[in-house]
């Protein structure tokens, strides 16, 4: 099978190493740094199959565009995507479809907005409806921050378009568990569970991020866990999709806050995680291709194998990441990393300067991925291989997965 990955970074890298195992694979546009990389525009690529990356171009309707000329894609069109494309109707599907999930209120206008936000007892959380790259959520312990945050998202100062609407929440107390399903329209089949680390630094503070690092399997979340979570959440948001007229094929991924009440769903992301699969695929032992290409297909019939062993990712990077990050330093130490057993690198925001050096081109410029037998081992894996790399500015986060947020 050929298949033909859309996107540029290293969740792309990530799923064409884990694709490559059963299929041939090219990655388009790719980086310098994920081998298989063309220019050539998706719909001049001879391939079995598509699957498309990030969100952007979902919400934009490529799955659409491709299936239209008759392509098979895994990836959910447009109408799917709205799912997170915009906040606003995903909380609107998940009532319908009585999903557990915080209370909330979608607001254009600051008086009632401010009006809701004081029926909150704060912490408080406000989220531009539309899509801004992971960082349109602000959770604040201050209510005049929370206030601030709604008049520059609603005046389209912080986020244009996307904050011209607010999602306004209710905080949901507990871990965080992300669950990437496949899916095929009627069935999401879980992939192995996993948790991110989205704040900017180390004990989850400063800003939320894109993504700093992710662990997989959770150690908390085990099968009884996963079915509850797919008969209360995955299950019926796909069965509400298809009241409809949406048939949604391609990954569902909750992302579940544990709370003393039970999961409830605290958003919806219409692509594998970045950081998430980062940590998920590298411990996929199955045929993926073969999986992918069912659900795209309307049927999923294999199921998704993993690896016993624990995969830790931590994300390097930029000077002035999140907010303004510096590209077009000089990498050193990648070939040292890559060399290391059971370490995999992923190329996130890389390209070559023209001497060939690896320069960094994107905030979260690498991905480091190391496999071991427990969540310690994976950990001191991926970080011996961190610290063979280096560019001026580089940072990262040194405690992902030191303490293993779970369930109390
Ligand atoms: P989102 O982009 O909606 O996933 O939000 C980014 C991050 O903000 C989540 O991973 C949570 O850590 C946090 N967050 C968002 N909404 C809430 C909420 N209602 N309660 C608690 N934390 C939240």
């Amino acid at each position: 099978m050929r298949v033909c990955v859309i996107g540029s970074g290293g969740r792309e890298h990530a799923l064409a190493v884990a694709l490559a195992r059963t299929a041939e694979v090219v990655v388009t546009p790719g980086n310098p740094g994920i081998p298989g990389s063309t220019q050539a525009s998706p719909t001049a690529i001879g391939a079995d199959l598509f699957v498309i990356g990030p969100e952007t171009p979902l919400v934009a309707g490529l799955a659409d565009e491709l299936r239209a000329s008759g392509k098979l894609v895994f990836g959910p069109g447009a109408d799917g995507a709205r799912l997170e494309g915009s906040k606003a109707w995903m909380k609107e599907v998940l009532q319908e479809a009585g999903v557990p999930t915080a209370v909330y209120g979608t607001f254009t206008e600051s008086e009632p907005a401010l009006a809701f936000l004081r029926t909150l007892s704060g912490p408080w959380v406000v989220k531009t409806d539309g899509l801004a790259a992971g960082k349109g959520v602000l959770v604040t312990d201050s209510f005049d921050a929370a206030a601030a945050d709604v008049a520059a998202k609603l005046s389209g100062a912080a986020f244009g378009d996307a904050g011209r609407r607010v999602v306004i929440e209710e905080w949901l107390d507990g871990p965080e568990l992300s669950l990437l399903c496949v899916c095929d329209g009627r069935r999401a089949v879980p992939l192995a569970p996993a948790q991110d680390f989205k704040r900017l630094s180390d004990g989850d503070a400063g800003p939320n991020t894109g993504g700093m690092g992710a662990y997989s399997p959770v150690p908390f979340a085990g099968p009884d866990l996963v079915a509850e979570v797919l008969e209360r959440a995955l299950q019926p948001t796909l069965a509400a999709l298809r009241a409809r007229g949406i048939d949604y094929r391609g990954v569902l991924y909750a992302g579940i806050v544990l709370t003393s009440s039970g999961p409830k769903v605290l958003e919806y992301n219409v692509r594998f995680g970045d950081p998430e699969a980062q940590a998920v695929l590298p411990r996929s032992t199955g045929d993926l291709a073969a999986l992918l290409a069912e659900a795209a297909a309307g049927h999923i019939e294999s199921e998704p194998r993993f690896d016993d062993r624990i995969a830790v990712t931590v994300v390097l990077a930029t000077e002035g990441y999140p907010f303004h990050p510096r590209t077009g330093d000089v990498i050193e130490g990648l070939d040292k990393a890559d060399a290391l057993p059971d370490v995999t690198v992923f190329r996130a925001g890389v390209a070559r300067d023209a001497d060939g050096a690896w320069i960094t081109a994107g905030g979260r410029a690498l991905n480091v991925t190391a496999l071991g037998d427990d969540i310690a081992g994976a950990r001191a894996t991926a970080y011996a291989a961190v610290s063979a790399i280096s560019w001026p500015g580089m940072h990262h986060r040194t405690d992902i997965a030191a303490i293993v947020r779970s369930a109390s």
